[in-house]
Order: structure tokens, then C-alpha cells, then sequence
């Protein structure tokens, strides 16, 4: 069963095949692959996309100096966003429906500065969630 972290049950919906070095990125395949396939298990922490990271240090994200922090709290307002919790189990499907009413609080808060954004926005989905987003606006 996939485990994931809060912001990876949104983020890995945008994976475009891009990633910090080539076993990331199969590992991050293989269980975006799995998470469509089978119940998805929530984690709080690192998950099995940071496992093989190379900024992942003794269980800790060292990406920058505040990353752990931030992280965490990018988790925390997925969770709170998709209404979960860690230790409960959830569909891909779940969670893609949920996208629609999630995306414009997403895509303002955390979106805009993300190193990713260029590798999300080559996407379909976000791109219709984000032209959505401006239609509510
Ligand atoms: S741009 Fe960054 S925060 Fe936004 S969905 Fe993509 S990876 Fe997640």
C-alpha cells in the first residue's frame, strides 16, 4: 500500500516526469503508479516518494534551512484542505474529486513560489483547475 505525506496527495497529481535525480524519479513513478491502483495510506512525515530524495537526512527534509517547517505545514493545510487525517486510507479517485474545491486555496498559497511550478503548469489538469480558479475569482 502507498504511503504519502499531506502535500503529495495534491502535488503528485502535477508530476510531469521531473525530479531531483533519475532513482527519485522512478521511485516517484512507481508509487504515483501504485497510489492509482491501491488505497492510499496517509502519513504524517516522510513518506514513500521522500524515501529515496536526496535531501532526505535522518528522516528530516533538509532541502533548505526551514524546509522540514515549511513542509510539514504545506502537509498540514493539504490535510486540512482535503478534510484527512494521518493513519486514515483514501482513493486517488477520493482525492481527484476533491481537487476542484481545493485548488484555488492551494494554487494561492503555496503554488506561486514553488521550485516545481514550471515542471506543474506543462500539465492539463492544472491547467483547467487554474483557469477555474480565475473564473471563480
Ligand atoms: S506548483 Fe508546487 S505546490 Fe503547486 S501543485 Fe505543483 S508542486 Fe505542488
Amino acid at each position: 500500500m502507498p504511503v504519502l505525506r499531506g502535500h503529495h496527495l495534491i502535488c503528485l497529481y502535477f508530476f510531469a516526469g521531473e525530479g531531483y535525480a533519475a532513482e527519485f524519479i522512478e521511485n516517484l513513478r512507481s508509487t504515483l503508479n501504485a497510489a492509482k491502483s491501491e488505497p492510499i495510506e496517509i502519513c504524517a512525515g516522510a513518506d514513500d516518494i521522500c524515501r529515496k530524495c536526496p535531501y532526505l537526512k535522518d528522516g528530516l527534509c533538509r532541502y533548505n534551512k526551514n524546509a522540514e517547517e515549511e513542509i510539514k505545514k504545506m502537509d498540514n493545510a493539504a490535510l486540512r484542505l482535503l478534510k484527512l487525517t494521518p493513519g486514515t486510507q483514501i482513493k486517488w479517485s477520493g482525492i481527484e474529486e476533491r481537487l476542484p474545491e481545493i485548488f484555488f486555496e492551494w494554487h494561492k498559497s503555496y503554488c506561486g513560489d514553488c521550485d516545481w511550478k514550471i515542471a506543474c503548469e506543462k500539465k492539463k489538469l492544472f491547467q483547467v483547475l487554474k483557469s477555474n480558479q480565475f473564473q471563480r475569482a
